[in-house]
């Protein structure tokens, strides 16, 4: 831990670890989400959104990576404990039983959106208070506003798709 580094942070410490650890929780489940999504999905247009999913699958482990580090630096222990993660989450996780695709669409879209809620609520905390994590949380954020964008966009084209098949 670095004294100096957490001294200018001008919140409860132990407080702002709790609430990182939360989010390192629902990166770790919306990983996983992504991960068995890609795997399992099937339908029309199942190509185009595997490789969307995997590609968000490494986006939410690199967001748990920024996550642990930081919670590291100010002298706090990141989640040591997967059975933890539903508990401690603050977005849960959707398992994508049915694997249709736009099940799995709609399922991860509402992940995000409960995620984009949780980052700017991190993101309003720690303004003028923490820049560090400020700084992490803001790009985390315009992450998850990106994903939801690509996932709405691509749910759009799978129902124009199937309008335009013939019945
Ligand atoms: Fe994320
Ligand atoms: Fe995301
Ligand atoms: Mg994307």
């Amino acid at each position: 831990m670095g004294t100096k580094g957490r001294e200018i942070v001008d919140l409860d410490v132990e407080q702002l670890i709790a609430f990182l650890n939360r989010a390192f929780a629902d990166e770790w489940l919306a990983y996983y989400q992504y991960w068995i999504g890609a795997k399992v999905v099937k339908g029309p247009m199942k190509e185009a959104v595997i490789a969307e999913l995997t590609q968000h699958a490494a986006d939410e482990l690199r967001h748990a990576d920024m996550l642990a580090l930081r919670i590291i630096q100010l002298g706090g222990m990141p989640i040591t404990k997967p059975q933890t993660w539903s508990d401690l989450s603050n977005c849960g996780y959707h398992a994508p039983d049915t694997a249709m695709v736009k099940e799995v669409l709609e399922q991860n879209i509402k992940s995000e959106q409960c995620a984009i809620a949780t980052y700017k609520g991190l993101v309003d905390l720690t303004a003028g208070k923490d820049p560090v994590s400020y700084n992490l949380l803001l790009q985390i954020l315009g992450d998850e506003v990106e994903h939801e964008e690509d996932l709405q966009a691509q749910l759009e084209d799978l129902e124009s798709l199937l309008e335009s098949v013939p019945r």
